[in-house]
């Protein structure tokens, strides 16, 4: 790995790490999108320290308590450490609780105990968060699966005060002075699961209780224990010895304060937080180290590891292990405990697109369980979730769910019940789940008229044009499982994207239920037929048969006109029935690239269509331009909301120069490799190199290339040739080679047989 020592400004505030050699998760930056706001988002992240898919992340706290800005980077006052599963800010935090030590007079609401601090005096990583906040109070904090264990360092013998704030919605907590412990639980959920949801924690501290009490909603009550309240706060007082550090371990589990001990005794119990960390360090190197980037700028090698970092933080594992090591979970569905895995917090609408064709590429052990944690979701409500966080949240759109399912078995990922697969796919597309975002809305309608009419329902084309994606989806599932008949009944409904394009515009527009074109027709308003964009944005949502879209837009030529007309056009907008600029919107207009809308999901693999065209360095150059100029590992490094790694996903895989444009086949649309080397470390122990010589800004288009020695003009290249082990070589250049690349031989495959024009 040829990497250039770009060690953190900031020295770390305990030696435990000093001295080591600088690794990957050094190149990570988890304050990187932190710099957000309700209005504009920057990455709307907050720095995760946990493990990766980890039960349970920690963040330091600067927003209220139920604000879905958790850290905020322009925030100067941290109020708590919180052991968080939020997703987004939108969806916000369920199950959280948050500690924070007090130093002096005690101060108990989170509005009243925060401590001013200073960047300069915080150290966030993957593997710990350390800061030094403004009174003196030393903290530093390092994440297992389920638990934690963090230093305290209080400024003088004054009041040293620990807080553990179970915040609003239902919760219990016990002080057991004379084994130095705190246990309890917390409900705080956000809807969607059974009644008896829980978070058990169980917290113990190294040196002895000297006062300690609670505070019941408003009231403060030294020394009593008490039931279940709305919101309980308890506090501890400890004596520590000058030079001496309080240590607290922490663990928690969804299913039982038994579960909640045996998770306590096999990651915390006995252990240093020294020891713990380095454990965490090595877990994250292992994991980041599957990709090996060499050459780009110091800066481009810490934003592509804070993406990575990024994208290996969802979705969560919702499992345990039993005292026998056996996986099990609380079902977020019907509230039960059960064997296998299961996973949340993820928005399929977001996450199908990069994030799990990552996994299915490089941690494919990931995407058997997630596949299986699908089908478990299945048995346990009838569904599977298309947005879960933890069960079924009602929010977006369409039944990417069945994407995963299929990109995991077109790609060789196979244990699992294909048949149980192939009836909850059925399923998921042809009845309404528990709300309206999980089976399919409007399912009947749809394959009785071939789109769903508008406004009877709202979103109604970007919904359409997704559920003819997921019938193409089933189609493939059904057809590589052995189904013919579903497989051809699913495979013309796969084409039900043709019936909303309007060719006197060239876009995709809404119907009415009788068929008639909903007037007047802006392709720049957003929102009503369309989801968090515009009609700009969804007339490419047509992954699966790109060279259907090319037909219906009158050719390769003309398609490549309307792809070059998105980014020329000025980034006018119409907010439509939003009512008011989303930030999504504000965020499209501040890129300078016309209409393209990077900061949102739906567009993004639309600059890969030029390599469906014949016009694969038009993919080359824009692709190049969203890498170089819309991340950087900064608190304002996304140009949109990051959404559970698929952001970062899209960098990750657009760094090393190939982009999984319709998850489900098992072709990559080239774009335009970042680094002059990445080396993939594949499970197995087969690994894929790929160089670009004469690299580096300015020089974005491929001149040639070259696969395991012979020369390679695609625009795709394949799965299997990835995992099969490899090298591509490519020549990079100042100029377009328009001659590469250009054969329709070289374009990735669509629905619709490939034709010359
Ligand atoms: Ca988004």
């Amino acid at each position: 790995m040829n990497v250039k020592k770009t060690l953190p400004a900031v020295a770390l505030l305990f030696a435990a790490g000093a001295g080591m050699a600088q690794e990957y998760v050094d190149f990570v930056d988890p304050l990187m999108g932190t710099a957000s706001t309700f209005e504009f988002s920057h990455g709307n992240t907050y720095p995760a320290t946990a493990r990766p898919w980890g039960v349970n992340f920690w963040s330091p706290q600067t927003g209220a308590n139920g604000s879905g800005w958790m850290y905020t980077y322009a925030d100067s006052v941290i109020c708590g450490f919180r052991q968080t599963h939020q997703p987004s800010p939108w969806i916000n935090d369920y199950g959280t609780f948050s500690v924070m030590p007090v130093s002096g007079e005690l101060k108990i609401p989170a509005c009243e105990r925060g401590v001013p601090f200073r960047h300069e005096n915080e150290k966030a990583s993957p593997e710990s968060y350390e800061v030094i906040l403004e009174n003196g109070v030393k903290t530093a904090l390092t994440a297992t699966r389920t638990g934690m264990i963090m230093e305290v360092a209080y400024p003088s013998a004054a009041g040293q005060y620990f807080v553990i704030d179970a915040m609003r919605g239902g919760c219990r907590i016990e002080i057991d002075q004379i084994n130095r412990r705190v246990t309890g639980y917390v409900k705080n959920n956000h809807g969607g699961v059974p009644d008896n949801f829980a978070n058990y924690f169980i917290m113990e501290f190294s040196h002895p209780v000297a006062e300690k009490g609670v505070m019941v909603n408003d009231s403060v009550m030294p020394g009593k224990m008490v039931g279940e309240h709305d919101r309980v706060c308890a506090y501890l007082r400890f004596l520590v010895p000058p030079g001496d550090r309080l240590t607290v371990r922490a663990a928690s589990s969804f299913i039982s304060p038994q579960q909640a001990e045996l998770n306590f005794n096999r990651e915390v119990a006995g252990r240093t937080f020294a020891e713990t960390r380095l454990e965490a360090r090595a877990e994250w190197n292992g994991l980041l180290g599957r990709i090996e980037v060499g050459g780009g700028t110091p800066e481009q090698q810490k934003t592509f590891y804070s993406c990575l970092y990024r994208t290996l933080l969802f979705p969560r594992e919702l499992y345990e292990f039993d005292a026998d090591s056996v996986p099990v979970y609380y079902s977020p569905y019907d509230g039960g405990i059960h064997e296998g895995y299961m996973y949340t917090d993820n928005g399929f609408w977001d996450t199908f697109r990069a994030v799990h064709p990552l996994f299915t590429l490089l941690y494919p052990e990931v995407t058997g369980r997630v596949v299986s944690s699908l089908l478990n979701a299945y048995d346990e409500s009838g569904f599977m979730p298309e947005w879960a966080s933890p069960g079924h949240r009602n929010c977006m759109i369409g039944n990417n769910s069945l994407s995963l399912i299929t990109d995991a078995y077109a790609k060789g990922i196979r244990n699992f019940d294909t048949e149980k697969a192939l009836k909850a796919m059925i399923n998921q597309v042809e009845a309404q789940g528990p709300v309206t975002s999980s089976g399919r809305n409007g399912s009947k309608e749809y394959f009785e008229k071939g789109y769903l009419p508008y406004p009877d329902y709202p979103e109604a084309t970007a919904k359409t044009l997704e559920y003819a994606y997921a019938d193409w989806c089933l189609s493939q599932f059904a057809s590589a499982t052995g189904n013919a008949d579903i497989a051809d009944e699913y495979g013309i409904t796969a084409y039900n994207y043709r019936n909303l394009f309007d060719a006197r515009y060239g876009f995709m527009r809404a119907r009415n239920r009788d068929g008639e074109w909903i007037e007047p027709f802006l392709p720049e308003e957003w929102g009503g037929p369309f989801t968090e964009g515009s009609s700009w944005h969804y007339t490419w949502s047509v992954m699966h048969d790109v060279e259907g879209l090319a037909r219906l837009m009158g050719g390769h030529r003309a398609m490549e006109e309307k792809l070059d007309s998105m980014f020329a056009a000025p980034p006018a907008y119409n907010y439509g029935t939003y009512g008011f600029v989303i930030h999504e919107i504000a965020e499209m207009v501040a890129l300078g690239m016309g209409q393209y809308a990077h900061g949102n999901q739906p567009v993004q693999h639309a600059i890969y269509l030029y390599d469906y065209i014949g016009a694969p360095w038009k993919a080359q150059y824009h692709s190049r331009e969203v890498l170089e100029r819309l991340y950087s590992a900064a608190p304002d490094g996304y140009c949109g909301d990051e959404d559970n790694g698929q952001t970062s996903a899209w960098y990750v895989f657009s760094a090393m120069g190939f982009y999984p444009a319709c998850p489900g086949r098992t072709e990559y649309a080239i774009g335009s490799p970042l680094f002059d080397s990445v080396r993939l470390n594949l499970p197995g122990g087969k690994t894929f190199l790929i160089t670009a010589t004469g690299n580096g800004a300015g020089r974005p288009y491929i001149e040639s290339a070259r696969l395991n020695g012979k020369s390679f003009s695609r625009n795709y290249i394949l799965h299997e040739e990835i995992t099969a082990g490899g090298e591509l070589k490519m020549k990079m250049s100042d100029k377009p080679n328009t001659d590469r690349g250009t054969e329709i031989s070289a374009f990735p495959s669509s629905m619709t047989p490939l034709s010359e024009k």
